[in-house]
Parts: structure tokens; sequence; C-alpha cells
């Protein structure tokens, strides 16, 4: 059996935080907003997990008004439904991320990122993917407001 599922988000970019992607934290002069480490990519995959199994989202398992979140790595988010997904018995075949940002450059992060998200996930690094692109400055994130982040995940069992 295969079940795919797709993730979506987008935080908005701020002075004073710390940029938060893939688990990873990446020098830039603006980080992103939220509750947790506001780790946009990771919300996305978390989103295509759960999406795959129809477990609803992350804002549902972990509310944003739990202060038991604040702050939070979302790599612990991501382990957590890892550990949801294997516990009904099904296995994550391979995951592939869009990250949307103008700057900065992710290029020379994205190994990192793949090993970071294949260590949480336990999975082999050939079967996570991250890529960046920018928007050609369009919208949001070509004016550098937010960063925006596409999942998808494939499932077996
Ligand atoms: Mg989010």
């Amino acid at each position: 059996m295969i079940r795919i599922g797709q993730g979506f988000d987008v935080h908005k970019l701020v002075e004073g935080r710390d940029l938060w992607i893939c688990g990873i934290k990446v020098p830039h002069s603006l980080g992103l907003l939220g509750h947790s480490d506001a780790d946009v990519a990771i919300h996305a995959l978390c989103d295509a997990l759960l999406g795959a199994l129809a477990l609803g989202d992350i804002g549902k398992l972990f509310p944003d008004t739990d202060p038991a979140y604040k702050g939070i790595d979302s790599k612990i988010l991501l382990s957590h439904v890892v550990s949801l997904i294997c516990g009904k018995g099904w296995q994550i075949a391979n995951v592939d991320l869009t990250i949307m940002a103008e700057r900065p450059k992710f290029r020379p992060h994205i190994d990192k990122m793949r090993n970071s998200l294949a260590d949480v996930m336990k999975i082999p690094v050939d079967c996570v993917s991250v890529k960046a692109t920018t928007t050609e400055r369009l919208g949001f994130t070509g004016r550098e407001e937010g960063i925006a982040a596409l999942a998808v995940a494939l499932l077996t069992r």
C-alpha cells in the first residue's frame, strides 16, 4: 500500500529572530516569526506526512496556543509526527521539499538540511530531497516579507 501527502507553510520574515530551515540555522539578517522556531520547511514536511494518512495538520497536533510548544525546535515536532506514522505501521519512502525565498541563498546549506531531516526521520539521505527557488522577486517571497515551503511525502506499508 502507498499513500501520498502534501504540505504547505508560510512564515513572516522579521528582524531579531534566527532563521531555521530544515533544522539548520542559516546565517541571515532576518529570521522567521512563529510560536515555535518557525522552521517553515519542517512544518510543511510535517503536514505532508500527516496528510498522507489524513491525520490532520501540525496546528491540530501542536496548537500554537499551547505554551509547551513556545520556541520549540521543530525537529522535535517532526520526530513526534514520524513516531505517529511509524506506530501505525507505515514507512517513509521519500520526501521532496521546495523552499521559496528571494534570500538568502540556500544552495550551500542544502546537503546539511537533507542530512538533518534524514537523521530525524531515520531514513537514508537519498530519500530526502530539498530544493530552493526564488519567485523572481514576485509576491511576498519576492519582496522578502516571508518564506514559503512546499513538501510532498510518500508512505508505504
Ligand atoms: Mg508553521
